[in-house]
């Protein structure tokens, strides 16, 4: 009995190859290392399929990773760039506010209301919207785009307040008043001919109003008298520095009317035409400088 179970489990399986015109050859194996192979073969089989599916989810947490990052990396790019945006509408919000405050000053100093009106009343609507939300990731591209948008309007606010302000100071026909009742110009600025009939020409630094000799010279914007007294060719002459600046130059008068270190208003009677210094009939010569150097003072003059 125990013989025959013996030879059960030696029993061979065998198989024979044979080809035409060659020699048949027989493999045989026992039952035993048919089994053995067996058991191999599902371990194999277990562990690739095991292996398999630790590198799909290896894959699939690869490829996912990659969506995060390239989620982050669009995240990242747009904060910066409505950071960046933010910065750049701040300082730009800025220089307006300082020409605004510059233009509100130089309206003001001659006594003239600015009213801050709706434009500024807007504005500051606007800043009072400017607050609250959470600071989760999530919003905080959303919190930016709003504060931007409303950062945007209030430039455009505070442009458009500006420009109002810009026209009221020119619409009140330039920035000085014209130095005397009437009269006419009688020499320009820049290069002349010699008035005196001499040979070339010279440099005129401001423009000569004829006018009736006595009649009165103004003051053309409010300031301080930085110089009263005769000057040279210039004769009777009043300088005055009107900040921002900007001075002014008054030449050839008949008489003086104000002294040095004496504040004036826009209009004040400073002096009379005359034909004091070097001059060949009666005028009021007028100098407008900025930054010390004359200009044109057309560019400025009230006419
Ligand atoms: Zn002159």
């Amino acid at each position: 009995m125990q013989d025959e179970k013996d030879k059960d489990i030696n029993a061979c399986i065998a198989f024979t190859l044979s080809r035409p015109g060659k020699e048949s050859k027989t493999f045989s194996f026992s039952k035993k290392t048919v089994i053995t192979l067996g058991i191999v073969g599902v371990i194999l089989l277990g562990t690739v399929i095991k292996g398999s599916t630790m590198l799909y989810a290896a894959y699939r947490e690869q490829q996912e990773l990659s969506v995060y990052r390239e989620q982050y990396a669009e995240y990242t790019e747009k904060l910066q760039k409505l950071t960046d945006d933010s910065a750049r509408m701040q300082k730009e919000m800025a220089q307006v506010s300082a020409l605004e405050a510059a233009v509100r000053k130089t309206l003001e100093k001659d006594g003239e209301k600015v009213s801050r009106g709706n434009i500024d009343r807007k504005s500051q609507e606007l800043d009072l919207l400017g607050t609250g939300g959470g600071e989760s990731a999530a919003n905080k591209l959303e919190i930016l785009d709003v504060q931007n948008a409303m950062l945007d309007k209030r430039i455009a606010y505070k442009r458009e307040n500006l420009s109002n302000m810009l026209e009221q100071l020119y619409n009140r026909g330039g920035y000085f008043k014209w130095p005397t009742e009437g009269g006419r110009i009688s020499s320009f600025y820049g290069v002349r001919s010699n008035p005196f009939g001499g040979a070339g020409g010279d440099f005129h630094p401001g423009i000569d109003i004829a006018n009736s000799y006595g009649a009165p010279v103004f003051a053309d914007n409010s300031g301080k008298v930085e110089l009263a007294e005769w000057n040279g060719g210039y004769g009777r002459y009043v300088k005055i520095d009107h900040g921002n600046c900007y001075e002014t130059a008054y030449g050839h008068m008949s008489a003086i009317a104000v002294s040095a270190g004496q504040s004036v208003k826009r209009g004040e009677v400073i002096g009379f035409v005359g034909s004091s210094g070097a001059s060949t009939g009666p005028h009021v010569h007028f100098e407008v400088l900025e930054k010390g150097a004359t200009v044109n003072p057309l560019r400025f003059l009230q006419q």
